[in-house]
């Protein structure tokens, strides 16, 4: 199928040769026509689906058609959960809108930089905002933006949006849109609070899921290797330098340990990795993610806080140093590698501790994977694995269950 059947005007169908797409994914086939036509939409879609292009496209489609009559005036506006992913739309739509006949401008306003030259960029109006909340509101209080001719609103990682406290935020912009509008929901997730967003907002709409064995689902290869877990900087070491990998990103759970993790792997000159979380400045932030794109580094270990706002092609291998907390995230983080058809690497470390959690995120995705060990790095505490009687986790404190359990055993045996 080719851009053009799905009723894209040829100026948009050039614009998505230019960016190397030859075929729409499953995403863009099924909610381009739907937007065009004017439907709310819902998508259950991750990162690497092409989700970004399946709403920028006909939102642009739709901006050019009104052009002539309001110019300038905000008629789309994209919400967004981090400055990365406003950095990211941002940019998708500006390229698109480089190649239309008719000026579109795009503006991208976020959070944790200065104020002034976004108000600045903001002064001659603009078609189509990509905001993070909290920064929009306050361009509406200082009448920076005015969104009474809002016609298209996305929101896009929507669960992400609530996952890092947007809810208020939110709320007040809503309350700032125009009542009849035309909604786009785009979210990897569905926890309760997702599901109640989506019901007050959209009407009727097209609901869209991104199947698993879609073909345009990202190829992964998911591997597990059984490590002791004060090895683990060891068996990754040798592992980028035996895979002679470049571009790895390693997740651990707290910035404490994305920076001792990157130190401890940056101590000769054989691997150039950093950290990259959100205690770092916005500006070192930016800085981060450039020199990467400039691969200048390595590797870079990260959490998950910033892990699905970062748009990095030719991500080859994700690692997981420290498993991620929940099934979704476990999905958010190895979506990070194998981005729109190129195949990836996600690769999870278990050790005595994690191996349970990780059976429940298996659970959780339906998956059975195998446990590797590489020589010079097998496991030592497997054999403590299974604490015999409760079938716990050798180190783990007895939940009240096994409490429960063990006191009814002595009060059998003593009876
Ligand atoms: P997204 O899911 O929007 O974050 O997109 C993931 C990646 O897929 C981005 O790097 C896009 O440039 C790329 N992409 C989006 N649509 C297509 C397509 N139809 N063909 C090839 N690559 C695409």
């Amino acid at each position: 199928m080719s851009f053009s059947a799905l009723g894209l005007v040829p100026a948009l169908s050039r614009a998505v040769a230019k960016l190397g797409f030859s075929a729409p994914t499953a995403i863009q086939a099924a909610a381009i026509p739907a937007v065009l036509a004017g439907r709310d939409v819902l998508a259950t879609a991750q990162t690497g689906s092409g989700k970004t292009a399946a709403f920028c496209l006909p939102l642009l489609q739709g901006v050019l058609a009104g052009a002539a009559t309001l110019p300038h005036r905000v008629r789309a506006l994209v919400l967004v959960p981090t400055r990365e992913l406003a950095v990211q739309v941002g940019g998708v739509l500006q390229q698109l809108a480089r190649t239309l006949d008719r000026p579109v401008k795009v503006a991208a306003v976020f959070g944790g930089v200065s104020i002034n030259p976004q108000m600045m960029a903001l002064r001659g109006g603009a078609d189509v905002v990509v905001a993070t909340p909290g920064r929009l509101l306050d361009l509406l209080q200082h009448n920076a933006v005015s969104l009474a001719a809002v016609n298209t609103l996305v929101l896009d990682e929507a669960d992400r949006l609530l996952d890092l406290g947007f809810a208020d935020e939110l709320a007040q912009v809503l309350a700032a849109l125009p009542a009849r509008r035309q909604n786009l929901f785009f979210s990897a997730t569905f926890p309760p609070a997702v599901v109640t967003l989506a019901k007050g907002l959209l009407h009727d709409p097209l609901r869209v899921a991104v199947e698993a064995e879609s073909p345009a689902e990202p190829a992964i290869v998911q591997r597990v290797i059984e490590v002791d877990a004060p090895r683990r900087t060891q068996l990754l070491r040798h592992l980028i330098l035996t895979g002679g990998w470049e571009r790895v990103l390693v997740f651990v759970a707290t910035q404490h340990a994305a920076d001792q993790v990157a130190a401890k792997l940056n101590r000769d000159d054989e691997i150039y990795a950093t950290s990259f979380h959100g205690g770092l400045s916005q500006g070192a932030r930016a800085q981060t993610l450039d020199e990467f794109k400039d691969k200048r580094w390595d590797v870079l270990v990260t959490t998950d806080l910033t892990a699905r706002g970062i748009d990095i092609v030719q991500m080859p291998v994700v690692v997981n140093y420290d498993l991620p907390r929940s099934a979704d995230d476990y999905v958010h983080r190895i979506g990070r590698t194998g981005r729109a058809g190129e195949c990836g690497l996600a690769i999870s470390f278990v050790s005595a501790d994690s191996e349970a959690h990780f059976r429940l995120i298996e659970k959780r995705q339906k998956l059975k994977l195998l446990r590797e060990r590489i020589a010079g790095f097998e496991l030592t505490q497997a054999a403590a694995i299974a604490a015999p009687g409760n079938g716990g986790v050798k180190g783990k404190r007895p939940s009240k269950k096994d409490k429960l359990r063990a006191a009814a055993k002595t009060a059998a045996e003593s009876a």
